[in-house]
């Protein structure tokens, strides 16, 4: 049997089962074509509502399912990541737009993501507190309840899964809203592989559709905790939804990360990482470079290897090439990358490679001779586009990377003991000494300061039990406590 064939799953959400949503279906698009693949179904606030309700029934037999069973659970799912991962990488190509090597890159953490989860059912549930008091005292950690996750369209399986596996494994029940141009790689192939994998009827629930879904998970009453991965601007709604309503949000945001390559640095590795970090998924990541930060000794040099690499990438068609770049999800995000390039131009930025694009397909681009106040060095491109500054001390290269309102990544090139003192100046979630700024592992704290997010929610047992439990103090006497009244 596949995992994928639609006759399972075509036109459909899933609430404690395949149905029919209340606002019709969703076209799933293929952006290198413009072909329609097939349908998933359209969710609505009604069914967000009632599948929130419903999710908050089967979560309490969940969370009292014996741990070795809820770990058995998240074992078949991680395992079937692994037998269906070339389907799924199919659909994450098409659907997406990835290059195969990105497809197989989700899968593969999709499979992690649920065997690390799968160790978190038996992690001690809490501390034996010492007391002034002649009783026993306890910090009992328990499943939150229902947690809402919210994904994007860039990674959609990972950003999903890294939410969705550790809060299953810790006995909640999950709505999970994936973006609406990637239902399939984000909602379908997971609510599939958990269907297969044994996972009870009402625990996971899928519910495709927009921002007004999105604002119904966040503020169904039964949802306790909200995991939300996406764009800045529609971080701060969720967060003040949350916030009125007392509810903890866990927000994962934007990014305009720095690559700072230091003297002395190898240049042909460095320009080596620092296409990787700009072009890859076509700078589509929130942790891609979008900030060029590279010492004067080198600037002109890099950035000449820099346009070589961008000028040889081949751009096209993913499901039919070899290419390493594949298409802008849509026209909206690529007008965006159209128009900060632009703006960049108009301010007297040189243009050392691409710039240019066809259809959905962006060159890659390099661009230089900018100043620190343009729109293409301030703001989140989330496109191929690779902007090159140059700095003279360490001092103006920490400035320069901390002079942004993210803080997600920041990768450093160069010897190691200078590293480590622009890391200890920074103020981003993630450091990577002779790495670009793109790097994720399901054992790992992941997160961002500032405009970036709540910081390091994900990854790891610890992150991930403080994200999904809440913390009951309990203690016990063995007889009932004398009082003075
Ligand atoms: P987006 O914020 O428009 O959409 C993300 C998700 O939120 C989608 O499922 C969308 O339907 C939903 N949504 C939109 N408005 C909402 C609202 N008001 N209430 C509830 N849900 C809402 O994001 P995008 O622009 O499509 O994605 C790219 C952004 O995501 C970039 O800024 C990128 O940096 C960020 N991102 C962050 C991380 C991270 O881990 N920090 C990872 C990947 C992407």
């Amino acid at each position: 049997m596949t995992l994928l064939a639609t006759s399972a799953w075509h036109g459909r959400i899933h609430t404690d089962a395949w149905t029919a949503g209340a606002a019709g279906v969703l076209d799933v698009v293929e952006p290198a074509t413009g072909r329609v693949l097939g349908s998933v179904g359209a969710a609505d606030r009604s069914d967000a509502l009632a599948a929130a309700t419903r999710a908050a029934e089967a979560q309490q037999a969940w969370a009292r399912t014996k741990p070795e069973e809820r770990a058995a659970v998240l074992r078949r799912a991680g395992a079937l990541f692994e037998e269906h991962a070339g389907e799924i990488q199919d659909w994450i190509i098409r659907e997406t737009g990835s290059i195969a090597a990105k497809a197989g890159l989700e899968t593969h953490i999709a499979a992690n993501e649920c065997y690390e989860a799968a160790a978190l059912p038996a992690h001690p549930a809490g501390d034996v507190l010492t007391s002034n008091e002649d009783r026993w005292s306890f910090a009992r950690r328990r499943a939150a309840g229902v947690v809402s996750v919210i994904s994007p369209f860039n990674f959609p399986l990972i950003l999903s899964i890294r939410s969705v596996a550790p809060a299953l494994a810790l006995g909640n029940a999950v709505l999970l809203k994936p973006d609406p141009r990637t239902s399939v790689s984000g909602g379908v192939s997971i609510m599939r592989v958990f269907e297969l994998a044994g996972l009870p009827a009402g625990v996971l629930q899928l519910l495709p559709g927009g921002a007004e879904v999105g604002q119904a998970v966040v503020e169904a009453p039964e949802v306790r905790v909200v995991s939300f991965t996406g764009s800045t601007a529609a971080g701060r709604k969720v967060g003040e939804t949350a916030g009125r309503l007392l509810k903890r949000a866990h927000l994962e945001l934007g990014g305009n990360n720095a690559l700072i390559v230091l003297p002395g640095a190898d240049l042909d590795l460095a320009a080596s990482a620092g296409a990787f970090g700009s072009f890859m998924h076509q700078g589509q990541i929130c942790m891609t470079t979008g900030r060029h930060i590279v010492h004067e000794s080198l600037l002109q040099e890099y950035v000449e290897r820099l346009a070589e690499k961008a000028s040889a990438l081949p751009v096209g068609d993913p499901s039919t090439g070899q290419v390493a770049l594949g298409p802008i999800i849509d026209e909206r995000q690529r007008d965006n990358i159209d128009r900060l390039v632009r703006a960049a131009k108009d301010d007297g930025a040189q243009v050392a490679a691409g710039g240019t694009y066809e259809g959905l397909f962006y060159r890659p681009t390099v661009l230089t001779g900018l100043t620190p106040r343009n729109p293409a060095w301030t703001e989140e491109i989330f496109g191929p586009v690779a902007p090159v500054l140059g700095f003279s001390t360490i001092d103006e290269a920490v400035q320069l990377a901390n002079a942004s309102e993210y803080g997600l990544s920041l990768g450093v090139l160069g010897e190691v003991g200078l590293a480590m003192e622009v890391a200890d100046r920074v103020h981003t979630g993630k450091v990577h000494i002779n790495e670009q700024t793109v790097s994720d592992e399901a054992n790992s704290p992941f997160g961002g300061m500032g405009a970036s997010g709540t910081g390091s929610r994900f990854g790891g047992a610890a992150a991930n039990i403080e994200a999904f439990t809440e913390t009951q103090w309990l203690t016990m006497r063995p007889e009932i406590a004398r009082y003075p009244f």
